[in-house]
């Protein structure tokens, strides 16, 4: 075990598939933004995965085209007591997460320390949306 920051090591971002024992890549301005919710909601910040081994990368294909997690860049969170509107809301503070989106059927959001230009966006069904005016008056944002 590898401690990464105050409350996150290694283990935390490692890979949940079987097959590649809990390989594990991270991105270090991740784990401050991490640390940064957590700071601010006095709670550690949850992750319920975060980097994607490539062989599961592959198997979650289908359902996803985001790739920033095999590349530790990016987690899916929940903080305890915290609903995911408010986290999302707060997240959009912090300058290191670019890409941001709204899972509201699995009750988490995803965060990723992409480079470039922020990305805002939601999960409906198995598809992925832009976060427009109109999704973010119905997801209540
Ligand atoms: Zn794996
Ligand atoms: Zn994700």
């Amino acid at each position: 075990m590898t401690n990464l920051s105050e409350h996150y090591n290694n283990k935390d971002f490692a890979c949940l598939c079987p097959e590649c024992r809990g390989e594990y890549k991270v991105h270090l301005g991740l784990v401050g933004a991490l640390e940064q919710i957590g700071t601010h909601f006095r709670k550690r910040a949850q992750i319920l995965s975060a980097y994607w081994c490539d062989a599961y990368y592959e198997k979650l294909k289908k359902t996803s085209k985001r790739s920033f997690h095999t590349r530790g860049k990016a987690a899916h969170i929940a903080v305890d007591g915290v609903s995911i509107q408010e986290l999302f809301k707060y997240a959009e503070t912090v300058p290191e997460l670019r890409g941001i989106g709204l899972y509201p059927k699995e009750n988490f959001i995803h965060v990723d320390t992409r480079p470039g230009d922020p990305v805002r966006f939601v999960k409906e069904g198995n598809d992925y949306y832009p976060l427009t005016a109109d999704k973010k008056t119905k997801y209540g944002l």
